[in-house]
């Protein structure tokens, strides 16, 4: 399974965009301005009435100082949510705004925003614009704000060895109070993204002693929401929900919606972790009151799968099996969007990569010009040097233009490969095979899908260890390979579960190649693992005779195919034909 989403988006896009108070200026419209600034986080009613007067005096206001009011008026629309036009605002001011630190601020914005509208590459891009204006930037506390937004960003696309490079050399600096602490915040953050120790005393303490002196209550409910992961690795579950019920009012007086949805997205998990199912079923509820409010895809997973695990408890299989395939439907949606951003640090740093090449190749380019005009001043003018000058030229800007096309196909090939196991990840299974169901549709022929899940998988990681998970998990991959023949697709669409589209084959073949495949699987010796748990599946059969051309109903029926394989005992086929006992 994917690590928890960053759900700091929304939340630090508004603490940490903006931070500082513009240098003191005479005029009474730059008065309301910098009071403006100085409430916007903190009060926005307050916030809204200045700069509604400020507003008013704009005739008498300075080009600078509309400038700012803009960028003022931007923030004020990203925090009512009017997105596009806070955008459009933004990014203008990125290219039109006089004053640097203005053009600067607008550029963090616009890189804020777009990583909450999810356009991660553009996100990207305007964070790598602003850390490159940095230099220009006059006010040194507000030249410290891209420390922030570069630790948030970074830690939303996963890249936490950035955001810990970033937090790390930030905290070293004297950063303004506020943007000091959600730096320390992210540094946690990445620390646990990357697996490395967070020290209670050395690292959580004064994180939150620091935010809490400064009233931040965002930043303090996460650092709670990181405190009770913490705890939970060191299997001090109890310590854990106690942690989260103590943070959840404080959470719920931020009114952001993903920081409680996370709050309540773990209590939820944990508690039925402990077989605590009536509380967990309490919180994954309040979980899927938030959905309206866009609380982040996390904790709705986490809330579907604590009330499957509370209906199954119960025996109430009919509910258990609908919030099973919830809680999938949930889990794949999270993992679509931690695959784009992924995708998107990718495409955005290989873009970079590319305009800095384009750059260098301009460079050169000039330099043989101006040789040229040199060369034609002093009459010592050589055609075939010329000419061998630009051929290099021309022959290196070929090479790196292949090389570039070559970066970005493999790039496309990381994006569609599961690096585990090398099939194809989910996103990529599924635009295959909605291709392939297009053209079966059109030429009347059959497609079955076989959906896989591994049994009892969990245990096989708890008790012989991840690695040994993983190369049960290759092995599944090998194994189903086998039974795959060309056209076939086959795809790891979740943790522990495969799913394989046989293009021209009815249900009864797909069942007897169901059937094959679970032995052959129910026949993988772990042992090299090292294992000695037994390896099965439990696997769900659909074929497009019964279930149409539609690929989610297609997988629908597979998984719930599948499902019934689990309560009948796992370890077998069911095909979504079969009766419903
Ligand atoms: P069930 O028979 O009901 O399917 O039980 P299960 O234990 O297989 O199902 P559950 O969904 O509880 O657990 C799936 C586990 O798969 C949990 C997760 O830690 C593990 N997992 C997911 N992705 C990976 C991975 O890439 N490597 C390893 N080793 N484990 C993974
Ligand atoms: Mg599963
Ligand atoms: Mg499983």
């Amino acid at each position: 399974m994917a690590r928890p989403a960053a759900f700091i988006g929304l939340a630090l896009a508004i603490a940490a965009s903006l931070g500082v108070v513009a240098p003191a200026r005479a005029s009474r419209v730059a008065t309301l301005l910098e009071q403006a600034d100085a409430v916007r986080s903190r009060d926005p009613q307050a916030f809204a009435s200045l700069l509604d007067r400020a507003h008013a005096m704009r005739a008498q206001a300075s080009e600078p100082e509309r400038q700012h009011l803009r960028l003022l008026q931007a923030y004020r629309r990203v925090i009512v949510g009017d997105y596009p036009r806070a955008l459009e605002d933004a990014e203008a001011l990125v290219t039109q705004a006089r004053d640097p630190d203005i053009r600067y601020r607008a550029a963090l914005l616009v890189a804020n925003t777009t990583a909450v509208t999810r356009d991660y590459v553009r996100g990207l891009q305007y964070l790598e614009r602003a850390l490159a204006m940095q230099p220009q930037v006059k006010d040194p506390a507000t030249r410290s704000l891209g420390v922030g937004v570069a630790t948030t960003l970074y830690t939303q696309y996963e890249l936490h060895d950035l955001a810990l490079h970033h937090a790390e050399a930030g905290l070293r600096q004297a950063l303004p109070p506020r943007v000091r602490c959600f730096v320390r915040v992210d540094r946690i953050y990445a620390l646990q993204g990357l697996g490395k120790p967070v020290d209670e005393v050395r690292d959580l303490q004064p994180a939150l002693a620091d935010c809490g002196a400064q009233g931040e209550a965002i930043a303090v409910t996460m650092l709670h929401v990181l405190q009770a992961k913490h705890l939970t690795t060191q299997g001090r579950m109890r310590e854990a929900i106690a942690v989260l019920e103590d943070a959840l009012p404080n959470a719920r007086t931020t009114r952001y919606s993903r920081i409680v949805g996370e709050v309540l997205g773990l209590l939820a998990q944990y508690r039925a972790t402990l077989g605590n199912h009536a509380g967990a079923e309490a919180a994954a509820r309040q979980v899927l009151q938030l959905r309206g409010q866009n609380p982040g895809w996390w904790p709705v997973v986490k809330a579907h799968r604590a009330l499957y695990e509370a209906a199954h408890a119960r025996g109430d299989l009919r509910t258990a099996l609908e919030h099973h395939r919830q809680y999938a439907d949930a889990e794949k949606a999270h993992l679509d969007d931690v695959k784009a951003r992924e995708f998107a640090a990718q495409l955005a740093r290989h873009e970079l990569f590319q305009r800095e090449h384009s750059a260098r190749l301009l460079q050169e380019q000039n330099h043989v010009l101006r040789l040229r005009g040199d060369i034609a001043r002093r009459r010592a003018w050589n055609l075939g040097l010329l000419v061998a000058l630009f051929a290099a030229v021309a022959l290196a800007a070929t090479g790196w233009g292949w090389r570039s096309r070559r970066t970005h196909r493999a790039l496309r090939r990381m994006a569609e490969t599961d690096v585990l196991t090398g099939l194809s990840n989910r996103r990529h299974f599924r635009e295959s095979v909605e291709r392939a169901l297009a053209v079966c549709a059109q030429r009347q022929l059959p497609v079955s899908v076989l959906l896989l899940d591994l049994d009892h998988f969990k245990q096989i990681n708890d008790e012989c260890g991840h690695p040994a998970g993983d190369w049960v998990l290759r092995e599944v991959a090998r194994v189903g390979r086998g039974y795959c023949r060309e056209g076939d697709l086959y795809g790891r669409i979740g943790g522990e579960e495969f799913a394989m589209a046989l293009v021209g084959c009815n249900i009864d073949d797909a069942m007897r190649i169901a059937e094959a495949c679970r032995q052959a699987i129910e026949a993988i010796d772990a042992a090299p693992a090292p294992c000695t748990r037994p390896v099965t599946a439990s696997i769900g059969v659909a074929c497009t005779a019964h279930a149409g051309y539609d690929y989610e109903t297609l997988l629908a029926d597979a998984d719930a195919a599948m499902y019934r394989s689990k309560v009948g005992g796992r370890n077998r086929v069911t095909s979504s034909t079969a009766d419903v006992n």
